[in-house]
């Protein structure tokens, strides 16, 4: 899952741009509206943190922009305690949720599973599929009640694919949740990790749609 964190405050960013990475979590770091605007314009991700007060352009005219745009991109936004107003205006300015600084990065990671789990309109906290259960709270999956180990990408991967079976996800949408900017990947990467997940659960349980991308079947159980 990609992750655009925009904040401004240096110590604040650093500790989070790490503590998302080593939670799994692919994270690009701006540092202030106007460049926020401009990546939400032309980047894909699938959650954003946004402080609200940035140079250049406030975090609430870059949700608003964002909005109006009519991008359903769930944003969780970053206020200080003592105002109430901002977090009222961004939450009527189309933010899905807010955390009050300072908070604790488990928490935050919390409320993150949580908008993922919404935006994908799953009740479910935890994703199942045939023999395969994903958790992403506790990072496990497992098969038959088996656990399996997997890599941080793979885990990714995998929870990217499971959350929508049933439709072909592109080898550029794929690659994007995966790594951050200006991480250096291979360009076959994304094809090892999908051999590493076919290797552990099976050939045939990702499909390669030639030209496109890859896909994982709904199972018979959702189809119904
Ligand atoms: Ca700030």
């Amino acid at each position: 899952m990609r992750i655009l964190l925009v904040e401004d405050d240096e110590l604040l960013g650093d500790g989070l741009c790490n503590g998302l990475i080593q939670y799994g979590y692919a994270v690009d770091w701006l540092k202030d509206g106007i460049s926020a605007d401009q990546a939400l314009k032309t980047e894909n991700f699938d959650i954003v943190v946004l402080d609200l007060g940035l140079p250049k352009l406030s975090g609430i005219s870059v949700l608003q922009n964002l909005r109006a745009r009519g991008s359903i991109i769930p944003v969780i936004i970053l206020t200080a305690r003592e105002s109430t107003e901002d977090r009222v205006k961004g939450l009527d300015s189309g933010a899905d949720d807010y955390l009050i600084k300072p908070f604790d990065l488990d928490e935050l990671c919390a409320r993150l599973r949580a908008l993922q789990r919404r935006s994908s309109t799953r009740a479910e906290p935890v994703l199942a599929h045939e023999r395969i259960k994903l958790d992403p709270a506790s990072h496990t999956v497992s098969v038959n009640g088996e656990p399996i180990g997997v890599s941080r990408r793979e885990f990714a991967l995998l929870q990217k694919l499971l959350e929508n079976t049933g439709r072909v996800i592109s080898r550029d949408h794929l690659t994007q949740s995966l790594y951050g900017w200006g991480e250096d990947v291979d360009s076959n990467a994304l094809e090892v990790h999908i051999h590493n997940l076919r290797k552990k659960f099976g050939q045939d349980f990702i499909r390669t749609i030639r030209g496109i991308g890859y896909m994982i079947d709904k199972d018979e159980e959702e189809e119904k």
